[in-house]
């Protein structure tokens, strides 16, 4: 397992970390504009119901399949497919420490939130 460091953008988003979790899978461990505003949705709906206070919640970001399904490989931004082989970014991101968030993007679109990407 590697740690990489993403290169600031001249004049796009902050550098944003990942870390390979397999080959052509990284995850991204910091949240971009996009996914904070993202996440402020889910969080608004998520307090609408009525969920157990104590217990972890985790949501996904986005539509989702089973593991491994063609649905699990879509990126949550754009909705294109991600075949396997081809790099794909988990995100996992807890807006509160009760919360968890987890979804994909496909490389475009990481690279569009400031991830560096191979
Ligand atoms: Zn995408």
């Amino acid at each position: 397992m590697t740690q990489r460091k993403g290169r600031p953008r001249q004049g796009g988003p902050s550098d944003i970390t990942t870390t390979t979790l397999a080959r052509n899978v990284y995850v991204v461990d910091e949240p971009s504009h996009w996914l904070r505003a993202r996440v402020g949705e889910l969080l608004r709906r998520l307090d609408a119901l009525p969920l157990p206070r104590h217990d972890l919640v985790v949501t996904p970001l986005g539509r989702t399949g089973h593991p491994g399904s063609r649905e699990d490989r879509c990126c949550d931004r754009c909705r294109r497919y991600t075949p396997p082989g081809r790099p794909f970014y988990v995100v996992r991101y807890r807006p509160r420490p009760r919360v968890e968030v987890a979804g994909g993007l496909c490389a475009t679109c990481a690279r569009a939130e400031g991830v560096e990407t191979p």
